[in-house]
């Protein structure tokens, strides 16, 4: 519940932490698709694991909402407790809704059930995907009416498949008691993808009444990021420059004019990560834990890895790791052309992702002929996730966009020195290393251009090699950022404050 406060409020409107605790006695439900502990296909799930734990940590009332997915390991299955059903009314459908509830770490989890949209393999990608998530936003909203007296003052959606719910609520609730007061934020984690779908769907699945069909029609589509955008009362996305580059065509996929029209609403807050699973000194994946203190003991995960993967073993053999979804996004297009200059620098590149087809072979393809320099791990793993950012020397990201990204602070955490392109929250988080100043946190190249990522890669390896102190510096810099929820949760209660 909301706190007795330790915490004060300074002349300016910002709040001040004095504690770890926050004065914000509002209760929040924050709706995703995903959300670990539960299911995880990407950064999404990891900011709502992360993000409500900081609220609750810091005694605000948050709440977690998703679909209860088959895939969800029975044993987190096993902790849920039935609350009660309702029929959700989606146009002419009534579809059984249930409700079930789980408190984990401290965290109160609500998990939507309908086994016609929910019992099936992998999360998304199905061609009703349309109709399974308009189904999500507006179980959300009938569900309040089964969460024991939680009545949520603000609702946080995030992504397109929670974006009607801004919509629904204007549309179909507003006279009832109940939701009159409740306020909407909206969180694009990645503009890219917008639920776009033909328009027929705005009457036939959505049900919106004439007059609000404007709120989702774009271009002759039904655009569920569109809704989202135009009637939460506050939009933001995931770092400050994703804010403003999402206002020009090249990275706003369509939604920048809609953007730039209710840019008064829209604000970039940065991601965190989750320090405590996140920390080589505890992450139980590691072949050895290690801290900045005892950093010369990274180097034993890197020929435990190099051992296990069949590589050449040896310590000065320059590692360098990727993780993440294999498409144009993180920027394969920019690696491929350059990767075998990469591999012929002497380097070690482990990559770990799926995605793609055609860059999956083109990894398996370089990889038959490099075999002692890249591996290509096609797969979804946090075991070997953890063991690339425990062994690497460096970490490769060189995305064409990236609205945050969460890989490249967990990099730093560990040691594993970010090569990046200036976009998005790569920009934000990664500090380009200056030797006559001793401050940087990483490498970094701006250009959407091959040979820019080469010439980061060469500038890396080289320090690498040849300049062992200002490597240590680097990493000392680097695994000393702050990346904790714990300040940005105090950014997003500023924005709830304001609505
Ligand atoms: P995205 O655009 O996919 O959200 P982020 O960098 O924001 O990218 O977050 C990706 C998260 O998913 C990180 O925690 C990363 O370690 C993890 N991840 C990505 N791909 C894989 C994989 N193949 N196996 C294990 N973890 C992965």
């Amino acid at each position: 519940m909301p706190t007795q406060s330790k915490t004060k409020k300074t002349s300016g409107s910002k709040t001040e932490v004095k504690s770890t605790k926050i004065d914000f006695g509002k209760k929040i439900l924050f709706a995703a698709s995903e959300a670990v502990p539960f299911i995880k296909t990407g950064g999404l799930a990891d900011v709502a694991g992360a993000l409500p734990k900081a609220y609750v940590d810091a005694g605000v009332d948050c709440r977690v909402i998703l679909p209860l997915y088959m895939d969800i390991k029975q044993e987190l299955k096993d902790k849920l407790q039935y609350l009660g059903n309702l029929y959700v009314n989606l146009s002419w459908r009534f579809q059984y809704c249930g409700l079930f509830k789980a408190e984990i770490d401290g965290v109160i989890y609500y998990l939507i059930d309908n086994e016609y949209y929910f019992k099936r393999s992998g999360l998304y990608g199905y061609f009703d995907d349309g109709e399974r998530f308009a189904f999500f936003s507006k179980a959300i909203l009938d569900c309040i009416k089964l969460m024991e007296g939680f009545v949520p003052d603000i609702i946080h959606a995030n992504d397109w498949q929670s974006a009607l719910v801004p919509v629904f609520l204007d549309v179909f609730y507003r006279n009832d008691d109940l939701y009159k007061n409740i306020k909407t934020v909206f969180t694009i984690h990645n503009i890219e993808f917008q639920g776009r779908y033909s328009g027929f769907i705005s009457g036939d699945v959505l049900g919106l009444p004439d007059w609000a069909r404007e709120y989702v029609e774009m271009s002759g589509d039904v655009n569920y990021m569109k809704g989202g955008i135009e009637r939460a009362n506050k939009v933001t996305t995931v770092s400050q420059t994703y804010s403003h580059e999402i206002l020009n065509s090249y990275f706003g996929y369509g939604m920048n004019e809609i953007l730039v029209n209710r840019q008064f609403k829209l604000t970039g807050i940065i991601n965190g990560i989750d320090v405590k699973s996140n920390d080589p000194k505890t992450d139980g994946f590691a072949y050895v834990n290690y801290d900045l203190a005892s950093f010369d003991k990274k180097v034993e995960n890197k020929l435990a890895f190099q051992k296990d993967l069949g590589l050449p073993v040896d310590a000065n053999i320059p590692m360098i790791g990727m993780v993440g979804r294999l498409t144009h996004q993180k920027g394969l297009d920019l690696l491929s052309p350059i990767i075998t200059r990469i591999l012929d620098m002497g380097v070690q590149l482990v990559v770990l992702g799926t995605g793609d087809y055609k860059y999956e072979e083109m990894l398996r393809g370089v990889q038959n002929r490099y075999p002692n320099n890249l591996r290509a791990l096609v797969t979804f793993s946090a075991e070997l996730a953890s063991k690339i950012y425990c062994a690497t020397d460096m970490f490769l990201m060189p995305s064409k966009f990236e609205p945050c990204g969460l890989s490249q602070m967990i990099a730093m955490r560990y040691g594993s020195l970010p090569i990046v392109r200036e976009t998005g929250g790569l920009k934000d988080t990664v500090i380009p290393y200056d030797y006559t100043t001793g401050k940087g946190t990483g490498f970094t190249f701006y250009s959407y251009n091959a040979y820019d990522l080469l010439n980061a890669v060469e500038r890396a390896v080289g320090m690498y090699r040849d300049y062992k102190e200002d490597w240590q510096k680097i990493v000392d810099n680097a695994m000393t950022q702050d990346f904790s929820w714990k300040n940005i949760a105090l950014r997003y209660i500023d924005l709830y404050k304001e609505l």
